[in-house]
């Protein structure tokens, strides 16, 4: 017997078809003598109705009652949720975030998750019910309904995961498990069997969108073991005798459970990258934070940095990037920052940043040359290089992203045999 925590994303609960569908997976563990929560997001699309209905009603408008609108849609997948598993003879009932409670700062919009009360939800698990919390929200100790910002439903399921000490938190979505890469872009990227928190941390933060990042770093800290796996699969048979902890699907989970550590373990893609080069900004102590301080103020967030070493020992040479969509408000915010003189400012937008992701690389010397030889082989030029212990990454001109993605794919040994 094990407890689990599954938590059914939007595409999931689609329609009461797909809720029923889901269901049935919920049922299936049941049956297996397993103890069960449910967490739902809300039906998809419903989240954007939801939104785009406050701002019509005022573009500015008191977040406090944003929040009380968007957490509206869980309430009625979890409502929903319960009515078809009673149906199938599963013993459940709904919780609203503060029925639970799941307690939460008062950051209307993005709030964070302070506390969980696991009480009610133990006393049903233990007594064979299958308990259906609304993802996404909680209560603020002002008694306000809070939401935990775009895609935080991830994040209820891992903190209601940790409250309730499950064994493991099943994230069922629309596809079966972490890719190498973008199957779209790489059609023979392979599902990984397990992939470990850090890893997970930085592909998620790297565009791979299948679970939000917070999610994943609460994961690690909390040491939720995830699986993120499809509900389209047949509910009967979706899970597998021979994986060793009961599913299919790709276990994300720390290091020390993966005995065969890759080297790399994939190659993501971020694109719409734009970058800015500010040219002969003093150099002394103070310059960077003139630079950057007013573009946080202005809540643009900066992804790559690079500094050159100064070569008269006066000025430097700074570059870093953004996302395009941001790039007129930084030349703006820069052309206007109080006492930060340079030369020349130029810049560009369509950039796409390339990384390749593994643990194995603390290890391996050799990786970054090699990714960079890789891109040469196919006459891709680099314009910018940042390495952290378990990544590199490079930024190359976006006409050239797909292309890189797949060369780096089979230079890494990361593509499925020809079936
Ligand atoms: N329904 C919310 C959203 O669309 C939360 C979630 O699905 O994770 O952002
Ligand atoms: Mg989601």
């Amino acid at each position: 017997m094990a407890r689990i925590v599954m938590k059914f994303g939007g595409t999931s609960v689609a329609n009461i078809e797909r809720i029923r569908h889901a269901a049935r997976h919920v049922k299936r563990e049941v049956d297996a003598g397993n103890e069960v929560a449910v967490v739902v997001s809300a039906m998809s699309g419903k989240t954007n109705e939801l939104v785009n209905w406050c701002t019509d009603a005022a573009p500015m408008h008191d977040t406090r009652e944003y929040d009380a609108v968007v957490a509206s849609g869980e309430q009625v997948t979890a409502g929903l949720m319960s009515i078809v598993l009673q149906d199938l003879g599963v013993q459940s009932r709904s919780y609203a975030g503060w029925q639970v409670p799941i307690h939460t700062d008062d950051t209307h919009g993005s709030a964070r998750i302070t506390g969980i009360d696991p009480h009610n939800l133990d006393e049903r698990m233990s007594d064979g019910w299958v308990p259906v919390v609304t993802g996404f929200q909680g209560i603020s100790d002002k008694g306000r309904i809070t939401t935990l910002g775009r895609g935080g439903s991830d994040t209820s399921a891992v903190a209601v995961a940790a409250a309730v000490k499950a064994d493991r938190c099943d994230i069922y979505t629309d596809v079966d498990g972490v890719y190498t890469t973008d199957p779209r872009i790489a059609p023979r990227a392979r599902r990984l069997e397990r992939v470990s928190f850090e890893e997970m941390l930085e592909m998620a933060s790297l565009g791979a969108k299948v679970l939000q990042t917070r999610s994943v770093e609460l994961a690690m800290a909390q040491g939720v073991r995830l699986v993120v796996r499809s509900s389209f699969d047949d509910p009967d048979a979706a899970n597998a005798p021979g994986s060793d902890w009961g599913a299919t699907g790709t276990l994300v989970c720390d290091e020390d459970e993966i005995m065969e550590k890759q080297i790399v373990s994939g190659v993501t893609l971020a694109k719409a990258e734009a970058k800015v080069t500010l040219r002969k900004v003093k150099d002394r102590p103070g310059v960077a934070a003139a630079v950057f301080g007013p573009l946080a103020d202005a809540h643009i967030v900066v992804d790559m940095i690079v500094q050159n070493i100064s070569d008269d020992g006066a000025h430097t040479d700074i570059t870093f990037t953004i996302p395009d969509s941001e790039f007129d408000k930084a030349m703006r915010v820069l052309k206007a920052a109080p006492g930060l003189e340079y030369e020349s400012i130029s810049g560009s937008k369509g950039g796409a940043k390339i990384s390749v992701v593994g643990v194995g690389m603390r290890s391996h010397a050799g990786v970054a040359s090699s990714m960079f030889k890789a891109l040469a082989d196919k006459g891709i030029n680099i314009q910018l290089i940042t390495t952290s212990e378990i990544k590199t990454s490079v930024l190359i001109d976006e006409e050239y992203a797909e292309l890189a993605v797949r060369a780096l794919h089979t230079y890494y040994g990361l593509d499925k045999a020809e079936d």
